[in-house]
């Protein structure tokens, strides 16, 4: 019994910690501007995060391709560097929308970001189907190719990432692993 209450603590333990990594701290909200000195087209944005890190996400999904981020027609100029617009406190995502989009409307006529950030979701169900079919049209080859993707593993063998469980039941991987662990305790 209190084996398990304590088994039980912990998963509470862990399920806090996740909250807490994966929850954004919207009292952090800044509302930023990328921008380049070759163009006067302007990227504008919010975070919970660092200016630095958001950047840096921003140009990393960039290198990776263009449609990576919204702010590509900015950064394809070059050049370009990131500015804090406001710290803005708020208490969850949509007044942090709102405030994006108040921020949005000042640079109504340079900025490159198409669709305004919306607080309310209009008839969600609508297109719900349609919006199932294009899902997996998109993610399902990405997908595919992920669990087909062979991975290198240390015994001199490879897997693809859904047969992991299996080859690590081989008798290849087994006698590796046996090996590791008798040099470490030196039989
Ligand atoms: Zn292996």
């Amino acid at each position: 019994m209190l084996l398990w209450l304590g088994i039980e603590f912990l998963f509470k333990e862990k399920d806090m910690y996740r909250y807490k990594v994966t929850m954004p701290d919207y009292s952090q909200t800044k509302i930023y501007i990328i921008r380049s000195r070759n163009t006067d087209r302007v990227y504008v944005g919010a975070t919970t995060s660092t200016l630095v890190k958001r950047f840096s996400n921003h140009n990393c999904r960039f290198a990776k391709g263009k449609s990576q981020t919204r702010a590509y027609k900015v950064l394809e100029h070059g050049d370009c560097y990131i500015e804090l617009l406001e710290r803005y406190p708020c208490l969850d995502k949509d007044e942090s929308n709102a405030r994006e989009k108040y921020w949005m409307r000042q640079f109504d006529e340079q900025r490159v970001n198409k669709n305004i950030p919306k607080c309310i979701k209009i008839n969600p169900t609508k297109n719900k189907k349609e919006y199932r079919k294009n899902y997996w049209k998109q993610w399902y080859p990405i997908m595919k190719e992920q669990r087909l993707k062979k991975c290198k593993c240390p015994c001199g063998g490879s897997y693809a990432d859904y047969k992991r469980k299996r080859h690590f039941q081989t008798n290849k991987h087994r006698t590796w692993v046996f090996n590791q662990w008798s040099e470490f305790n030196h039989l």
